[in-house]
């Protein structure tokens, strides 16, 4: 949405974040101003007490098991009459006339000489002290029973209470209700109890831009992420979401959301809006809507630091930061802990692994940095790959199997450093098959063919050059390559390492990409297309960055001329198609199957060659010989054809 110019405040509007605060001190005066929080409580059934944890201690009624039971199948039995019982001289016992079930009341007490048949659960009868095992016995003529073996008093008896003894307290307040604990709580015979109440979290999304899923997305329109990720996140910490939906950057609409969620809740929390910057507008209303507000505002986090703490008559407003990865770190490191506390729930504990970095990761200074990384099998243990897109980017989260958290007064972590990584997952997943280098479309349909067959891939994007370095660190079973050496005129074999095996992929057709129906560009060769583009100051080019393949061919294509838009510079081919589709430039060049999906005119260039470096040592693996036969399949073949690729040779 376009904006009135006049609305939008200047710079010299924009207030800064006057004190950042450390994360320990933000979290620790937000606390101050929160608690004691009066845990909600309320009664409920057993089966719909999951999950929530006890708000009072829960004291046995009756003893458990409430009598005597017997362990076995077998005879109650008085010990002393076969202290003498052995196989060579088994003692004879006269049966009583009953059998006890479970369930049934003995009726006949055991006296000396005698014993009963009983089950296992069956209630012990009056003058029994144990239970022979039916193993131990065989029957005698006359309603008697031979038993080999002695028993001692009690062997084989659970007694009255001795599980749990009424009076006794059988689960803590501040228990979490799990299967284990409705077993004690119905084994006592509780039909409810007293538990903390799931939390009310109202979730709001602020932003003028923000569309949601499901609707079509308008020009410089985004979907809300945040709304959907930060309610799930609050469900998965026990509490209960109520997503109220995405409002615009207007203050007083905005406040009326605001008063309006606060009271019908216990928490509020909002995303974005809270850079102090140009429309940002939620904080401000914090402050009018009740004691002692903003807490924290600006925090040293990175992601997150416009996160905004307040509590506003004794309940928490949270703005969360706008990007969806510093709001999900912000809202796991800094507001579960607070959820957890005010809904009784114990600290969350996360499962953590040891993992080595392959390269160094710088980090600022004064702020307390997360960053994600994937794992993967190294030579001698796990090694940490950093996954970061910046913080705007949501994919890095799929990829991700955890994160390091680099402390404020560190600058840098240097490559090799062994680390502590909280996992997203229970445990440590590693992949059958690691795939490490430069990303493409086509690679997506060889791994999805393959994790069909039930094999896990992971696939990290880190350009042809990391992917050769992960090889020759034998981090990776395969690393897809596009490298054109200028001097032999060879694309990637020249820069195989050792103990490396080049595996042909398929081509990439380059080419001069347009918006159809352009009369500089349509129905041309190249060579007279760039020289209309060169000729027509207006026309607007978008370039590729330095290191590109795609780069040397453009360099390669202008010569000495530098046309608008040459250092527009981004770093993928999808990027260079939306920047003409969107006429933020006339030309670029990418390859045909972006293009293509893009719906732009195309003019062909060159073909490039997509292959992959095999580390050599790792060739037998069953899952790179999946890879290897899916690749090469008839079918994989035609697929890559019908998506715009052609044939290795
Ligand atoms: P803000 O804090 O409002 O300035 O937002 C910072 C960035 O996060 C902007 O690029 C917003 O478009 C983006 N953003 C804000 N809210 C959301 C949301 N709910 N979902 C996805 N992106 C968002
Ligand atoms: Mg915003």
């Amino acid at each position: 949405m376009v904006k009135n110019p006049s609305s939008i405040p200047r710079n010299t509007d924009q207030k800064q974040f006057l004190t950042i605060l450390s994360r320990e001190e933000a979290l620790a005066r937000f606390e101050a101003a929160l608690f004691p929080w009066p845990v909600p409580t309320e009664t409920l059934r057993l089966a719909e007490a999951l999950g929530l944890a006890l708000a009072e201690d829960v004291v046995a009624q009756v003893d458990v098991p409430p009598f005597d039971r017997s362990n076995v199948d077998g005879f109650a039995v008085r010990a002393a009459d076969l202290v003498a019982a052995s196989d060579l001289q088994p003692v004879r016992l006269t049966l009583n006339m009953e059998t006890i079930a479970c369930g049934s009341l003995p009726q006949l007490a055991v006296l000396p000489g005698t014993a009963t048949a009983i089950a296992t659960g069956g209630p012990l009868p009056r003058g029994a002290d144990a239970i022979v095992m039916v193993e131990y016995t065989q029957p005698a003529e006359g309603a008697a029973i031979e038993v080999w073996r002695a028993v001692s008093p009690g062997q084989f008896v659970s007694s009255a209470g001795s599980d749990m003894a009424r009076g006794e307290v059988v689960l803590r307040a501040g228990s979490v209700i799990g299967a284990r604990e409705i077993g004690i709580l119905a084994a006592c015979g509780t039909a409810q109890v007293t538990v903390a109440r799931k939390l009310r979290v109202a979730v709001l999304s602020t932003g003028d831009e923000l569309v949601q899923p499901g609707e079509p997305l308008q020009p410089a329109g985004i979907y809300d992420a945040n709304g959907p990720i930060v309610s799930a996140a609050v469900t998965e910490n026990g509490g209960e979401a109520y997503f109220l939906g995405a409002f615009p950057d207007d203050e007083a609409r905005l406040e009326t959301a605001m008063r309006e969620a606060l009271d019908s809740h216990d928490v509020l929390i909002l995303s974005g809006g809270t850079s102090k910057g140009a429309g940002d507008v939620s904080y401000r209303i914090i402050g009018r809507l009740g004691q002692p507000g903003i807490i924290a505002h600006g925090v040293a986090l990175k992601p997150g630091k416009p996160l905004c703490l307040a509590v506003c008559d004794g309940k928490p407003v949270i703005i969360l930061p706008g990007f969806p990865t510093s709001a999900m770190f912000t809202f796991h490191d800094m507001v579960v802990p607070i959820l957890r506390r005010m809904a009784g729930l114990p600290p969350r504990v996360d499962a953590q692994t040891s993992a080595q970095l392959p390269f160094r990761v710088p980090s600022e200074l004064g702020r307390t940095e997360f960053v994600m990384v994937s794992l993967v099998q190294g030579r001698d243990g796990l090694m940490a790959y950093a996954t970061g897109k910046g913080s705007g980017a949501i994919t890095a989260f799929a990829q991700a199997d955890g994160f390091i958290r680099i402390d404020a007064f560190v600058d840098h972590l240097p490559a090799g450093a062994q680390l502590p990584v909280t996992l997203f997952t229970p445990q440590v997943k590693v992949p059958d098959l690691v795939v490490i280098g430069s990303h493409c479309t086509g690679l997506d349909l060889v791994v999805g063919k393959i994790a069909r067959q039930g094999i896990s891939v992971r696939s990290l994007a880190v350009g042809s050059l990391g992917g050769l370095a992960a090889a020759k660190r034998c981090e990776c079973d395969l690393a897809p390559i596009h490298l054109f050496d200028p001097q032999t005129q060879v694309y990637n074999t020249p820069f195989l390492g050792e103990g490396m095996e080049l595996v042909p992929g398929w081509r990439r057709i380059q080419g001069i990409v347009f918006r159809r129906g352009d009369a500089r560009f349509e129905d041309h060769a190249a060579p007279e297309a760039v020289e209309a583009a060169l000729a027509d100051p207006e026309c607007m080019m978008v370039n590729r960055n330095q290191g590109a393949g795609t780069r040397i061919l453009i360099d390669q294509l202008l010569g000495q001329k530098r046309p608008d838009g040459y250092w527009n510079q981004p770093r993928s081919h999808n990027a260079v198609a939306a920047a003409v589709v969107q006429k933020r430039a006339d030309w670029g060049v990418t390859i045909g199957p972006v293009a293509r999906a893009a719906g732009l005119g195309f003019i062909p260039l060159t073909q490039e060659h997509f292959d992959f470096a095999l580390v050599a040592d790792r060739k037998e693996r069953v899952a790179v010989q999946a890879f290897l036969a899916a690749l090469l399949s008839p079918d994989m073949q035609e697929a890559l054809e019908r998506a715009g690729f052609s044939r290795a040779c």
